[in-house]
C-alpha cells in the first residue's frame, strides 16, 4: 500500500509495523523541499497517489511542476457539467501542452439531472455541490492512498491553515504548493509564458462552476451572494 521511504533512511516517517505514517515527521522533511523536490519524493514514499485539478487559474502552476518532475501522472478533473466553455478548452490546452492523461469524474446522471432541472444551486447550494462533486469524487478517492492538491495558503483562510500533509477520513492529502506565494507563482507562469485561463484578465481570479462564479479578488467570486466557501471537497 505505502512505500517505505526509499532514499531517506536518516527520516522514517513510516515504520515498517504502523499502519498510517506520521504525518509530523512528512511534514517537517518536505517543507525543508522545494515543490518539484517534493513532487519527485512522493513517489518513493507512497505508490498510489490521486492528482486532482480544477483547471481554474492556478491549475496550470502545480500542472508545470509536474511536468518539470518528469513524472507520469494521471490528472483527474471533476467534470460538474457547469463548467464554462472557457474552463474546458483550458483543459484541453493544457492536456496537449503538458501531453497529460486526463481523466474526467463525472456525477450520476440521475442526481445531476435533478439538480439541473431543481436548480439546486440556487437554493441549496451545498447539496448541489455533494451530488456534482464530492460524491463522485469520494468514489475515486477510495482506491487510493495519498491525494495530491493545488491548494495554496494565500487562497483563503481555511487554506492558510493547513499543512503539506493533513488527514482526512483515513485519505492522506498532499499539497506540494501550499507556501508558494501567489506573487512566486505568478512570476513562474509569466517567465515560462504558461497559457493563463481565459477568465483571469476578464477578472475572475477563482473559477468554478459558471452557476456559481462571479469576477472577484482571490475566492471573492465564489459562492458570492452566500456564506459558503469551499465546495466540501476539502472541508
Ligand atoms: S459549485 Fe455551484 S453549480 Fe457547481 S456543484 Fe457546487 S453548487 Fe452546483
Amino acid at each position: 500500500m505505502i512505500a517505505a521511504l526509499k532514499n531517506n533512511k536518516s527520516v522514517n516517517p513510516l515504520s515498517v509495523t504502523a499502519k498510517k505514517p506520521d504525518l509530523n515527521l512528512l511534514n517537517e522533511k518536505y517543507k525543508k523541499l522545494s515543490p518539484v523536490e517534493r513532487i519527485k519524493e512522493i513517489y518513493n514514499d507512497f505508490d498510489n497517489i490521486l492528482l486532482s485539478s480544477s483547471f481554474g487559474t492556478t491549475a496550470v502552476f502545480q500542472l508545470y511542476l509536474f511536468h518539470k518532475a518528469e513524472v507520469n501522472q494521471p490528472v483527474h478533473f471533476i467534470d460538474t457539467t457547469y463548467h464554462f466553455e472557457e474552463t474546458l478548452k483550458y483543459r484541453d490546452e493544457l492536456t496537449k501542452l503538458f501531453d497529460l492523461e486526463v481523466i474526467n469524474i463525472m456525477p450520476d446522471k440521475k442526481d445531476n439531472k435533478y439538480s439541473l432541472e431543481a436548480e439546486l444551486w440556487r437554493y441549496d447550494p451545498d447539496e448541489c455541490c455533494s451530488i456534482n462533486k464530492v460524491k463522485p469524487f469520494e468514489k475515486v478517492k477510495a482506491e487510493f492512498d495519498l491525494w495530491v492538491s493545488g491548494l495554496m495558503s494565500w487562497q483563503s483562510s481555511h487554506r492558510e491553515n493547513l499543512n503539506i500533509f493533513e488527514e482526512k477520513n483515513g485519505l492522506i492529502k498532499f499539497y506540494p504548493i501550499l507556501d508558494v506565494t501567489e506573487e512566486e507563482a505568478q512570476r513562474i507562469i509569466e517567465e515560462n509564458k504558461l497559457p493563463i485561463h481565459p477568465l483571469k484578465p476578464l477578472g475572475y481570479e477563482s473559477i468554478g462552476c459558471k452557476h456559481c462564479t462571479l469576477k472577484g479578488k482571490k475566492r471573492k467570486g465564489r459562492w458570492a451572494q452566500t456564506v459558503k466557501t469551499e465546495c466540501g471537497l476539502h472541508l
